[in-house]
C-alpha cells in the first residue's frame, strides 16, 4: 500500500495564526496539516487577555464564522487604568469598548473547536523546514521524522519560527525589557484591594522607567506582573524565578524602594509561579525578503515584536486572513503568486507594528511616565 499523500499546506504552530489559518483553510476545503510542540490544547504557553481589535483581530473572527462563539466568552466591561507611582490615575481608557477581551486559553480553545481534530498534530515539534530537490517542502520533527511533499509550508510558530531562516537570516533582538509575571486568585488578602482598581480590566502604575500591572482573567484571578529593563540572561545569573520569597524581596528592595504600600501590597502578597518574558522584536530591516516558493510567515514568525501595542494576536490573526484569501484567489496550482501578493501588505503591517511597538515601549519605560505618554497622546490629537 503507498503512503498517504501530504496534503499540499503543512502549518507549523497551533498559535492564534496557525489555528485561525487552519480555519480558513478548512472553510475552503483545502487539505492541511498543523505540527504543534504542544502535547494538547490544554497548554498555553503565555497566560493572559488579549483584546481584540475591530479592524484585525475580530474581521479575523468574522471571517472565520466565529465572531458568535467570540461574543459569547469575551468580555466588554474592561476599563485600563494608567497610574502614577502614588496610585494617581492619569488616565482611563474606557473607549476600547470596540475592544472586547477574551482569555488566551479560551480564544486558543475556540479555534481548536472550528477545525476536525485530526488536523492538529500534537507533540511534534518541528526542528528543521526544508526544499527538497523535487521542489517540493519537507518538515523534519525534533524526533528525527521527517514528512515531505508539502507545496507550502506555513511558519506560524512564533518568536523562534522554524521556517524563518528560509526567508531571512535576521532573528529577534533582545529589547532589554522584561515582564515577570505571577498571580493574585480570589481568597488572596490582597484580591479585595485589586477589585477596585483593576475590575475587569487592567491596572498600571508607571515610574522610574518601570511599571506593576494588574490584568483580570477570566477565571477570576489577577495576572499581576512588573516591567522592568533586565539583561537578557538576567535569570541564569540571579537564579532567583524558583525562589518566590527571594524574588519578590528582590522586587521590593531594588525595585520598589519608596513606591507606596498600596502598589508594594501587589508584590508582597503575590502567589508562587512567577514566570520571565523577556521581549524581543525583529530588526524591521529584515521584512524585506523576496518571496520563496514553498514558504510564507504569519504572526509572530513574520514580525515577532514587543507586546506594547496590545495587537500580536490581532496582527496574527489578521495575516492569516489574507494569507487564505490569496490561496483562494490563485488558488494551489499558483501559491507562489499568492503567497507573493500576501506579502505585499503584511510586509510593511509588520514593520508598522514593530516601530509602533518600540514607540510605546519608550513612553511606558520613560522617567515621566505614565505623564509624559499623555502629553504625547494630546501632541497627536492636536496636530
Ligand atoms: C508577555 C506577552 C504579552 C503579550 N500581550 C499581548 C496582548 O495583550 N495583546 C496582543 O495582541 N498580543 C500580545 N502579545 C503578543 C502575542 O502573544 C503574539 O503576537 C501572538 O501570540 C502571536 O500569535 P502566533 O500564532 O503568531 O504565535 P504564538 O502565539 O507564539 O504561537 C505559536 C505556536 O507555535 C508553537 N510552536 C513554536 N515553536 C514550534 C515548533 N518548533 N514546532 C511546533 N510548534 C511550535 C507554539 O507552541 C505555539 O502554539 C504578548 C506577547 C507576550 C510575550
Amino acid at each position: 500500500m503507498s503512503p498517504m499523500p501530504a496534503p499540499p499546506i503543512a502549518i507549523l504552530g497551533a498559535g492564534p495564526s496557525g489555528l485561525m489559518l487552519g480555519r480558513l483553510l478548512e472553510r475552503q476545503q483545502i487539505d492541511y496539516i498543523i505540527f504543534e510542540r504542544d502535547v494538547d490544547g490544554s497548554v498555553v504557553n503565555q497566560g493572559g487577555s488579549l483584546d481584540i481589535h475591530k479592524d484585525s483581530g475580530q474581521l479575523a473572527l468574522e471571517q472565520a464564522g466565529l465572531i458568535e462563539e467570540f461574543r459569547k466568552h469575551a468580555r466588554v466591561d474592561c476599563v485600563t487604568k494608567l497610574a502614577d507611582k502614588h496610585g494617581n490615575v492619569a488616565m482611563s481608557l474606557e473607549q476600547q469598548s470596540d475592544r472586547p477581551e477574551i482569555d488566551r486559553k479560551v480564544l486558543r480553545q475556540l479555534l481548536l473547536e472550528s477545525i476536525p481534530e485530526h488536523r492538529v498534530q500534537w507533540n511534534s515539534k518541528v526542528a528543521k523546514v526544508a526544499k527538497e530537490d523535487d521542489g517540493l517542502m519537507s518538515v523534519q520533527l525534533s524526533n528525527g521524522t521527517v514528512q515531505s511533499g508539502f507545496k507550502l509550508v506555513v511558519g506560524a510558530d512564533g518568536a523562534w519560527s522554524k521556517a524563518r531562516s528560509l526567508v531571512t537570516a535576521a532573528t529577534p533582538e533582545y529589547s532589554g525589557k522584561c515582564y515577570l509575571t505571577t498571580h493574585i486568585h480570589p481568597g488572596n488578602p490582597q484580591y479585595s484591594a485589586l477589585e477596585p482598581l483593576a475590575g475587569h480590566g487592567s491596572y498600571m502604575a508607571l515610574a522610574e522607567e518601570k511599571f506593576l500591572f494588574a490584568q483580570y482573567i477570566g477565571d477570576g484571578s489577577y495576572a499581576i506582573g512588573f516591567g522592568l529593563y533586565l539583561p537578557e540572561h538576567w535569570n541564569e545569573e540571579k537564579r532567583l524565578l524558583d525562589d518566590h520569597e527571594a524574588l519578590k524581596q528582590w522586587i521590593l528592595d531594588t525595585q520598589m524602594a519608596g513606591w507606596p504600600e498600596m502598589h508594594t501590597n501587589f508584590i508582597k502578597h503575590t502567589e508562587p509561579g512567577w514566570r520571565r518574558w523577556p521581549l524581543y522584536a525583529l530588526p524591521t530591516e529584515a521584512l524585506s525578503w523576496k518571496t520563496l516558493p514553498g514558504v510564507a510567515l504569519v504572526g509572530d514568525a513574520a514580525h515577532v515584536t514587543t507586546p506594547f501595542q496590545g495587537e500580536g494576536v490581532n496582527c496574527a490573526m489578521h495575516d492569516s486572513v489574507e494569507l487564505a484569501q490569496q490561496i483562494a484567489k490563485y488558488g494551489l496550482e499558483n501559491l507562489e503568486q499568492a503567497v507573493s501578493e500576501y506579502e505585499k501588505s503584511m510586509l510593511p503591517r509588520g514593520i508598522d507594528l514593530i516601530t509602533r511597538s518600540a514607540e510605546s515601549g519608550k513612553f511606558l519605560f520613560a522617567p515621566d511616565a505614565p505623564y509624559g505618554w499623555m502629553k504625547n497622546i494630546a501632541g497627536q490629537h492636536d496636530s
